[in-house]
């Protein structure tokens, strides 16, 4: 088979969803982009049935055979190492300890590469950007908060053990009103997760509408679930509620306070926020990206804002990310076109 009609697939499997894209043998995306349900809590081996559903629904997409899809990038969303899963996270119980980078690689009977989804998506945020050519670092507010580091060149940095950017659970100096540091979803107190995440804005919203100040606004209703109020939030922002624009300045603030740290640590050059806000308007996204540089002044020397050789030179950027849903299968596949593709 010519260089030429080789194919390469990336694969973002998540808690719902597969994600999958198929990059051409030049690092191209062939525009091919699929989606399947993932089944991950089925157990890894309904999971791969669902892969190679989306690797034939793939190569029907790009008329070629499955035959020509010579490598496969996938991420997980949980810790692993080597093709192994460490931990569970919201996967079935049999995806601990087995190899199922190896198991897959035997079934499909190609090379995989296997990362988490927080490598994945920076991954991805860097290969819609190929004019840039600097460090990466992208930071994911969710239901948790993620991150990943890409070196200045384009290789991940995952760590000796593949355990790097944890970056939800570094600490930052903020307490709740009442002098206590807020439970992590990791057993921990005072993470930037407790912060910055869809949790930290269930315990949010509770505390605020407790209060006499915000006793009449709708939030403050017992008939609406704290999830279901969370949820809203982002809504409310975007209509310029108060209440809603306070919770979310404040976590704009603490994420900016991690990042400053994040930045005097690694000096990535560019910082990329993704997740769901991502997906907010133009408006709240601008107002959003004020409040981290409110939290980012307060705690980054000024080298990390402009060169003091050359005032016009910003030495951190910042962006939202650019890649949509389907970056991180996009980031995936250009990772398995250049570790397989020679
Ligand atoms: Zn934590």
């Amino acid at each position: 088979m010519s260089q030429a009609n080789k194919y390469f697939a990336g694969l973002d499997i998540g808690g719902s969803t597969v994600k999958a894209a198929l990059v051409d043998a030049n690092g191209a995306s062939t525009g091919a982009l699929v989606e399947v349900k993932s089944r991950v809590k089925e157990g890894y081996k309904t999971t791969f049935e669902q892969l190679q559903e989306a690797l034939r629904q793939l190569a029907e997409k790009a008329n070629i055979e499955v035959s020509a899809i010579r490598g496969a990038g996938m991420d997980v969303p949980a810790p692993n190492c080597e093709g192994v899963v460490w931990t569970r996270a919201n996967l079935g119980d049999d995806w601990v300890g087995t190899n199922v980078r190896d198991e897959l690689s035997e079934l499909l009977g190609i090379p995989v590469y296997m990362t988490n989804d927080g490598n994945a998506a920076a991954l991805g945020e860097y290969a819609v950007r190929p004019d840039y050519s600097g460090g990466l670092l992208l930071v994911a507010p969710g239901t948790g908060l993620g991150g990943g580091l890409v070196l200045p060149g384009g290789k991940i940095y995952a760590g000796a053990n593949g355990l790097a950017l944890e970056v939800g659970h570094i600490s930052v100096p903020h307490r709740e009103e009442n002098g206590e540091l807020p439970e992590c979803s990791c057993g921990l107190k005072g993470c930037a997760e407790a912060w910055v995440s869809l949790m930290a804005l269930r315990r949010r919203v509770s505390i605020e509408v407790a209060k006499d100040e915000w006793k009449d606004h709708p939030l403050a209703s017992d008939e609406i679930s704290v999830i279901e109020k969370a949820f809203q939030l982002r809504d409310y922002a975007e209509k310029d509620d108060p209440l809603a624009v306070q919770i979310f300045q404040q976590q704009g603030q603490i994420l900016g306070y991690a990042l400053a740290d994040l930045v005097r640590v690694f000096d990535p050059g560019k910082v990329v926020i993704g997740g769901g806000l991502a997906d907010t308007s133009e408006n709240f996204r601008n107002r959003y990206m004020g409040w981290i540089q409110e939290g980012f002044i307060e705690r980054a020397w000024p080298v990390y804002r402009n060169s003091p050789i050359e005032p016009e030179k910003v030495t951190t950027s910042f962006e939202w990310a650019a890649g949509g849903d389907f970056s991180a299968a996009l980031g995936m596949g250009f990772v398995a076109k250049d570790l397989f593709g020679k």
